[in-house]
């Protein structure tokens, strides 16, 4: 372990592994995790990338960055063969969406077309859009947590040491370095130290300013009988989803989600949420009811405060320590982006867009 690093990251999910690999292109960087890589949400993450969210499907925030960010992540990681990149099929699941669907894809050309229930039909046989669909075509999936192992490995090669099983139990900063304390009380020292533990950030008094809070979720890992493939099925998007996994040679391996639970007392799976996830991908995707559960995996996305963005900044009394959390739901199009900001305003936080600033206390 290096013990002088410039920089300490914490937490290996997909915040930490992007903060990773874009600051070890110049600085020398530790990663601590107080389990492994993707141990947190990333593990469970279903790896839509879709810029067009949301009922109304409007543009990520900083679209054409955002994106250009994601593609050049996975092409620095070498992590083509886990990207699908037909784009987001998103079925009108309400009264009123086509409407608003048909407006979005005149508005966004560039990245969206509205296809009716015959165009579906006849090049998803699989889906069920009576209504018609966006067609998100600059959207795509990645599966995370191989996709995060990867980023590292290629964090690694520039030089980035990243360190399991060590878990950070407090940090402070002075003018002129940050230290972590790990639990065993040793402590580590470096210039700056970068706080991206996803749901191991919620509760902690020093991060209390975030006011973050967690949502748990849920995804399903099936498998579909023969004859039945993913070959002309695309990652599909209502108010479920359905992930074909690109890696899976039989192309009979899809990820469904998801549940999004406010109140919860257990981190493990449950039956419900099952129920509830099986329920909603197969209005998607009728084939689904004869898939067979392979199994089922939770996560905690993470959101600071009503905000509907990331927090990147330092914290107002260490200032050397910088919060690097709650991307919500949008993990794959908001960790590259934002790791590259870092990057760009390590050493001068006044760059930083406001938006994603602290408020001040008052
Ligand atoms: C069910 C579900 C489905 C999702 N689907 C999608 C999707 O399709 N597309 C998408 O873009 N996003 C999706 N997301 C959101 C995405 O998963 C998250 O936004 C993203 O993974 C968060 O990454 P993170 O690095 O901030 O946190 P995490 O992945 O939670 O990583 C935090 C890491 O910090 C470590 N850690 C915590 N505390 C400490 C400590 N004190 N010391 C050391 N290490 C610590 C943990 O072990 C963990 O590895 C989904 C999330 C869920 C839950």
């Amino acid at each position: 372990m290096s013990t002088s690093p410039e920089v300490i990251i914490v937490g290996a999910g997909l915040a930490g592994a992007c903060a990773a690999l874009e600051l070890s292109r110049t600085r020398e960087v530790l990663v601590i995790d107080a389990v492994g890589a993707a141990a947190g949400a990333s593990g469970a993450a279903a790896g839509l990338v879709n810029p067009f969210m949301g009922r109304k499907a409007r543009p990520v925030w900083q679209l054409e960055d955002a994106l250009t960010a994601v593609r050049a992540t996975i092409a620095r990681a070498e992590a083509d063969d886990l990207f699908d990149g037909r784009g987001v099929l998103r079925p009108v699941v309400e009264d009123g969406q086509a409407k608003v669907f048909r407006e979005r894809a005149a508005e966004f050309s560039d990245h969206l077309t509205f296809l009716s229930a015959e165009a579906v039909a006849a090049q998803y046989p699989a889906v069920a859009a009576p209504a018609g669909a966006l067609w998100v075509r600059t959207g795509g999936a990645v599966m995370v947590p191989s996709f995060v192992q990867r980023v590292l490995d290629a964090a690694a090669r520039r030089g980035a040491t990243v360190i399991s099983g060590q878990h950070v139990s407090a940090w402070r900063s002075t003018e002129t370095h940050a230290t972590v304390t790990l639990d065993h009380g040793e402590e580590l020292r470096a210039g700056h130290v970068v706080l991206a533990m996803g749901y191991g950030g919620i509760g902690h008094p020093a991060l209390d300013a975030l006011e973050l809070r967690g949502v748990k979720g849920q995804t399903l890992r099936v498998r579909l009988p023969a004859p039945h493939t993913t070959d002309q099925l695309p990652p599909v998007a209502g108010s479920g989803y359905a992930v074909p996994v690109p890696t899976d040679a039989a192309h009979r391996t899809l990820i469904l989600g998801s549940s999004y639970e406010h109140h919860f007392t257990t981190l493990d799976p449950t039956g419900a949420a099952t129920q509830q996830i099986l329920h909603k991908t197969q209005r998607l995707v009728p084939a689904l009811a004869e898939a067979t559960i392979r199994g089922a995996v939770t996560g905690v996305r993470v959101y600071a405060g009503q905000r509907n963005l990331p927090v990147l900044a330092p914290l107002s009394d260490a200032p050397r320590v910088w919060a690097f959390t709650g991307l919500g739901s949008k993990g794959l199009l908001m960790a590259p982006l934002f790791a590259r900001k870092l990057r760009d305003h390590l050493h001068d936080p006044s760059g930083v867009p406001a938006a994603l600033r602290l408020k001040e206390p008052s």
